[in-house]
């Protein structure tokens, strides 16, 4: 089958790979549409030294083979991390951090290929009126419903999001359906764009290193989805005295803070991860987010899809 293949030093496309058989409890799924998502960008930068295997998590395909038969003609999506069902962190909920779990894309086989493995207790069948385009961003969608899971959020108060990509676009969406006052604060004039039917924009240029912002200036939620080192360094200077900071943020490698500034300002840092899939597929099915249209190419044109400026490119199958 086809598939792009990272070999530890960068992609690579083959038509030879093997169609994987499912293990026990798993499922074979023919995929439908599989999207890039900034992760699969830092692979390549590095993330993931170790791992050696098809990339790619965030997929809409159908289940062809399964030892549950409900699951058989499905349309699904997945989410990434297999745990090892055993541990302490499986056993309460917590599979996602299982120190052994398999993470597709990422240590384990992933979706920018014909056809992937998952276990059945990470499918989730979609509606049929969701269509697989839409539904491709349940993985990403559910990313940004984990910061309700994690905070309270007050919506008579006010709250920033730092980053004008895709990320802070999925979390904007989600904060802004608390009702919370919400600015977005980014680097790029026409992405701001985008917010601006349901939130503040302010260029981020507009602040400076140097300066101390007043607490009318400031905000009791900030949320960094920069992807980058500098986002939580913004995030510092802007958040209100015992306010509370968000970090959405993987990267490879370090940053160096200022971090007496926690103590001193009693600020709560919350770092977030993945996110629940059910309430995402809940809120795209009912229409209550809206996304940009995926730019879709074939496998082949990996090199392309990944240099794609597009709000989201992604593969068709
Ligand atoms: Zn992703
Ligand atoms: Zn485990």
């Amino acid at each position: 089958m086809k598939a792009l293949y990272y070999d530890g030093k960068g992609m690579v496309y083959r038509e030879d790979m093997p169609v994987p058989k499912p293990e026990k409890g798993q499922s074979l799924i023919k995929i439908i549409i599989a999207d890039i998502c900034s992760t699969d960008k830092e692979i390549l930068k590095g993330y993931r030294p170790d791992f050696r295997g098809i990339m790619g998590h965030e997929f809409v395909g159908e289940v062809v083979e399964s030892e549950n038969k409900e699951l058989i003609g499905k349309t699904v999506v997945g989410e990434m991390n297999q745990g090892c069902g055993k541990c302490l962190y499986c056993r309460t909920g917590r599979e996602k951090h299982c120190p052994e779990r398999r993470v597709i894309g990422m240590s384990k086989d992933g979706c920018f290929a014909e056809y992937m493995t998952l276990a059945d207790h990470l499918i989730h069948p979609i509606p049929e009126s969701l269509s697989p385009e839409k539904a491709v961003f349940t993985e990403p969608l559910a990313a940004a419903q984990e910061i309700p899971t994690q905070i309270h959020i007050d919506p008579s108060l006010n709250a920033a999001v730092i980053g004008d990509g895709r990320l802070g676009f999925m979390i904007a969406q989600v904060l802004a359906l608390t009702g919370v006052d919400l600015t977005i604060i980014g680097r790029h004039e026409e992405k701001l764009e985008m917010f601006r039917p349901f939130a503040k924009t302010v260029l981020s240029s507009k602040y400076s290193e140097d300066r101390m912002y007043s607490v009318e200036d400031c905000f009791e939620y900030v949320i960094d989805a920069t992807g980058k080192a500098d986002g939580i360094r913004l995030a510092l200077k802007i958040v209100r005295k015992m306010g509370t900071i968000v970090l959405k943020s993987t990267y490879s490698g370090e940053t160096a803070l200022d971090l007496c500034l926690i103590p001193v300002n009693e600020i709560t840092v919350v770092g977030s991860r993945c996110g629940p899939f059910p309430p995402a597929i809940k809120l795209l099915s009912e229409g209550k987010v809206s996304f940009p249209p995926v730019e879709i190419f074939d496998l082949s044109e990996y090199e392309k899809a990944f240099a794609s400026t597009a709000f989201k490119a992604g593969f068709r199958f």
